[in-house]
């Protein structure tokens, strides 16, 4: 019984790499489509400053809805993207729609900065500064308006042809974030020397800082850090009224996540932001 049991297990663990291998070539072979004809779509999650008592910025999120497969989440499909050549046609898309998404709140009065994640891939390509200046140009948007979001791990290794390009990017007056930061391994001499301007924290920092004393202290001396550099620390992930408050005591200038407003899609955006309640600041629940 053993025996079978064994063969059972080995049978059907080489069914789910089948499967696995299968969905991948069949995700990457759609994916050119998704992006050409429509099939992808951009939500956008609230950033809150705790001085501004207000919304001042949303980060733009992509999503894929497969007609087979359903949701597909953006870890599983940039990848893809990305081994396959299509970063820099999918990047041109969220950079062309984000945009255009935030000129009529920019027009309706909102101060807010857009958040648009970017890949190393599209950094290699040595397009990114020029795609981003047509989509800037395009949707009438001014570049301080936009920041990049680059993780960590790529900003670390990226080349000095790279950094060019984002100093290009600066030099228009885009801003530059160091997306899920703590996650990855990085240098302070070189982060001291990085065109950043906003440190978001990765929220598995967040996550444990109201029960882990020593989670509450790197929270507090990644704080200071973005003190001294002189940058924004925005913390990723804010789940509960816990995390909200030992944030608040710590003294991090910006919350995002999951308590503070929920990605939404555009056409919702105008509501998210009437409806916004500084009282979410003191752990008063969001209805978003
Ligand atoms: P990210 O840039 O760190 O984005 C934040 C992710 O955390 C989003 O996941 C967001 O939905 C999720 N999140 C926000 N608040 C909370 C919270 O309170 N709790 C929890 N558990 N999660 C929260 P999402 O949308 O699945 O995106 C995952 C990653 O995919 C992003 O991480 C980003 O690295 C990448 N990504 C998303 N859109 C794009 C894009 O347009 N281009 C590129 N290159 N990457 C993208
Ligand atoms: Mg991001
Ligand atoms: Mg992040
Ligand atoms: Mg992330």
């Amino acid at each position: 019984a053993a025996k079978a049991a064994g063969k059972n297990c080995v049978r059907s663990s080489g069914e789910a790499l089948d499967r696995a291998v299968d969905r991948r070539a069949r995700l990457a072979g759609d994916l050119p489509a998704a992006i050409a004809g429509g099939g992808l779509s951009l939500v956008f999650q609230p950033v809150v400053g705790v001085q501004e008592h207000r919304i001042v910025g949303l980060e733009a999120l992509v999503r894929w809805h497969h007609p087979e497969f359903g949701d597909v989440p953006p870890d599983e499909f940039i990848g893809l993207a990305e081994d396959d050549g299509l970063v820099v046609p999918l990047q041109r898309w969220v950079l062309r729609v984000a945009t255009t998404a935030l000129a009529p709140l920019l027009a309706e009065g909102h101060d807010l900065r857009l958040g648009v994640n970017i890949s190393i891939r599209h950094l290699q390509a040595g397009c990114l500064a020029t795609d981003v200046a047509r989509a800037l140009a395009e949707s009438g948007t001014a570049p301080h308006r936009l920041i990049l979001e680059i993780t960590e791990s790529v900003l670390m290794g990226a080349g000095d042809g790279m950094e060019n390009d984002l100093d290009t990017l600066r030099a228009m007056g885009c801003g530059v974030a160091l997306d899920d930061f703590g996650k990855g391994y990085s240098s302070l001499a070189r982060l001291a020397r990085l065109p950043v301007r906003v440190l978001k924290m990765d929220r598995a920092f967040v996550a444990h800082i109201d029960d882990d004393p020593r989670a509450a202290a790197l929270v507090a001396s990644v704080v200071q850090l973005g003190r001294t550099l002189g940058m924004d620390v925005v913390a990723e992930g804010v789940e509960t009224p816990g995390q909200l408050a030992a944030l608040r005591r710590i003294g991090c200038g910006y919350l995002q996540g999951f308590l503070l407003g929920r990605p939404v899609p555009a056409d919702r955006l105008p509501l998210l932001l009437a409806g916004f309640r500084p009282g979410v600041l003191d752990g008063v629940p969001s209805h978003f």
